[in-house]
């Protein structure tokens, strides 16, 4: 399974999340950060490559 780097908009870390196949996006799923445990949402993209791509966005914004 591949995975993508995110940043946690919390804490700021870097950490890795395991992507979803092309077929499951555009997603967002709820995620706990590995650094400091605090909740983000993960968003999946597919771009014109069918490259997924992955970012991280805090429960607020
Ligand atoms: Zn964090």
């Amino acid at each position: 399974m591949s995975t993508y780097p995110v940043t946690c908009p919390t804490c700021f870390e870097e950490f890795e999340v395991a992507l979803p196949s092309p077929e499951e996006t555009p997603c967002e799923v709820d995620y706990d950060c590995e650094v400091c445990c605090r909740p983000m949402w993960i968003a999946f993209e597919c771009d014109d490559d069918a490259e997924v791509t992955a970012w991280a966005r805090g429960l607020g914004d």
